[in-house]
């Protein structure tokens, strides 16, 4: 099978086989953490799971009204042979891991910047004041996320001239993987570590989401677990650990991270807090 051949199945039906991935595994993964969750204390799916899905429906509108996608800003750039892939002379598969690795490389980094910037760290703080974490927090993204990272993410894949058959496996993988790395599951670890060599798992994932700030800002791969163990901030904790970790944020563990009204205002709090602080520093 040619990349040509993949491409062409992928294209035919990209937007279904993207929401067959996503609400297929979380289906799968809301019965599975049922089962045999990491974190057996009362996940308070009553309380919490109004505020996320509202934020995951916000999420996916503002994602769709962006006028540029990813695969169409790297459709862009092969077509106007534009960015370093198409620059120089490279064998399609060479090429392709290239931009695979690339694309997984700007998650990273747009994650990493998330959590340094603070006018950024504003916004993606909705995602992790969640006091706990499973399916149901894969998506929950205050609605300006996308629209500030997207275009980074963008002039990346552009740059980087990443073969659009590349940046297809990745969204659709990306679809599929956020929504099991976030599942409160309990994996054999016959299963999760070979595994985490490569893919981020459950377990890898929940130390992002500790209150603990050095562990938060630890293993930001969405995907692979490459960039992390590469540029240093892969991190693991056993299995007692994790299943009694605090999760969300020191600061926020009440009822305010279920508030929907205070979540979409949450960014603007932070904000205006910064600007009184600054201005007092100038005083
Ligand atoms: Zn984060």
């Amino acid at each position: 099978m040619t990349f040509e051949t993949i491409e062409t199945f992928l294209r035919a039906s990209f937007d279904p086989l993207q929401y067959a991935a996503f609400f297929g595994m979380f289906a799968l993964f809301a019965v599975l953490e049922r089962l045999a969750p990491r974190d057996p204390s009362p996940q308070l799916r009553l309380g919490r799971w109004p505020a996320n899905v509202v934020l995951t429906v916000l999420t996916i509108v503002m994602m769709s009204a962006l006028p540029v996608g990813i695969v169409a800003a790297a459709d862009w750039s092969k077509a106007e042979g534009v960015g370093l892939l198409h620059a120089v002379d490279v064998s399609p598969v060479a090429a392709f891991a290239v931009g695979f690795l690339g694309r997984a490389f700007l998650s990273w980094g747009t994650h990493y910047l998330n959590h340094k910037v603070p006018v950024l760290w504003a916004i993606h703080r909705v995602h992790h004041v969640d006091t706990r974490l499973d399916v149901s927090t894969t998506v929950r993204f205050h609605p300006l996320e996308f629209v500030v990272t997207t275009p980074l993410t963008l002039a990346g894949v552009v740059a980087l001239g990443a073969p659009p058959v590349a940046i297809l496996i990745y969204e659709l993988l990306d679809a599929s993987v956020t929504v099991f790395s976030h599942a409160n599951v309990r994996l054999p670890w016959w299963i999760d570590r070979p595994l985490s060599l490569f893919i981020v798992t459950p377990d890898v994932h929940r130390v992002h989401h500790s209150s603990h700030q050095p562990e938060t800002d630890s293993n930001f791969g969405a995907v692979l677990t490459i960039w992390d163990r590469v540029l240093g901030t892969y991190r693991r904790k056993s299995a007692d650990a994790l299943a009694t970790q605090e999760n969300g944020l020191c600061e926020v563990q009440d009822g305010r991270s279920r508030n929907i009204l205070w979540l979409l205002i949450l960014p603007f709090i932070a904000l205006k807090a910064r600007a009184v602080s600054f201005a007092r520093g100038k005083e």
